[in-house]
């Protein structure tokens, strides 16, 4: 058993170059700020050194350990989340997060301030939920995996960050109008609910769809609620899909509803519920987990109920 947060010690798992290297300043401040807290014997500060070293860190963590801090983006949490799920259900840690990076979804879903000395506040009051993680074709996630134009301008706005060094909303505005425009594709997909919400039959669901999104939390892309019913207690994956034909303006228009999640009333995006699927799609499509890419036709994608304890924030 873990200790609780409350009196195990804390690990602080830093990305250095997070938020193009804001995330060592980040990580030195809210350091200074938990040791003079809760003093310096309590709290160990780790910093990644490369791709996939949070998982490593996070997975090696040592019995004393009652909270897991990731500081830096979504990709981060999504590493430090896939460390913890992979130590035995009773052994994991609760897992906090303070917001450094481009994409800040997830801390968004567990309403963390984005200030640093805000968020230390915030996760010292050790108010905590259970929450359900994601798993698809075995790699964990916490709040969103999609397919289709959205993961094309997710991944496109990353490319875009590389290369110009800016960052916000409008990098993703400009991936988004240039997949709007000059691509706009459809991906056809069977999607078969192989466990659905209690009291329903199993299905399947064949579309032509310009994307698909499973989703624990209600937003991916930083801050579109796609889903913004999306519960991370409820045991279920949230799905979205958006079907032809739509207009590259008329698509413009309904991603920008969805900033506030007011895409649901249009008859060209459709919703369901299911605790496992599997996807196939007839050609690879652009995906994305937790601002990741992956790669495949086929998923299988379920919920892990109950799987973290997770340190809200407001
Ligand atoms: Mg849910």
């Amino acid at each position: 058993m873990v200790p609780a947060p409350e009196t195990g010690k804390i690990v602080l798992i830093a990305n250095p170059t997070a938020k193009s290297g804001r995330g060592a300043a980040a990580a030195d401040e809210a350091a200074r700020l938990l040791w003079s807290k809760v003093g310096e014997e309590r709290v160990e500060v780790l910093y990644t050194a490369r791709a996939l070293h949070a998982t490593e860190l996070a997975r090696e963590v040592g019995p004393e350990v009652g909270c897991v801090i990731a500081l830096g983006g979504d990709g981060l949490v999504n590493e430090v989340a896939n460390g913890l799920m992979e130590r035995a259900a009773d052994d994991r840690p609760a897992l906090a997060v303070i917001p450094v990076g481009s994409g800040n979804d997830y801390a968004a879903t567990l309403g963390m301030a984005y200030q640093v000395p805000a968020a230390v506040h915030e996760i010292l009051r050790f108010n905590t939920a259970r929450a359900d993680v994601g798993r698809v074709n075995g790699r964990y996630f916490v709040e969103t995996l999609s397919f289709g134009i959205d993961a094309a301008i997710a991944l496109g706005t990353v490319e875009l960050r590389k290369k110009s060094g800016r960052a916000g909303t409008a990098l993703y505005l400009e991936s988004a109008v240039d997949q709007l425009f000059h691509h706009l594709d459809t991906y056809r997909f069977t999607l078969d609910i192989l466990r659905a919400p209690e009291g329903l039959p199993p299905r399947r669901i064949t579309a032509e769809a310009y994307l698909l999104a499973a989703q624990i939390g209600p937003t991916y892309g930083g801050h579109f609620r796609i889903t913004p019913e999306a519960s991370i207690d409820d045991g279920l994956l949230d799905l979205c899909w958006a079907t032809p034909k739509l207009a590259p303006l008329r698509a413009l228009a309904i991603l920008l509803r969805a900033r506030a999640g007011k895409h649901v009333g249009s008859d060209h995006i459709h919703f369901a519920q299911a605790a496992r699927v599997q996807i196939d799609f007839d050609r690879e499509p652009p995906a994305q987990v937790d601002g990741e890419k992956i790669e495949g036709t086929r998923f299988l994608v379920e919920c892990i109920p109950d799987a973290l304890t997770v340190v809200l924030g407001k």
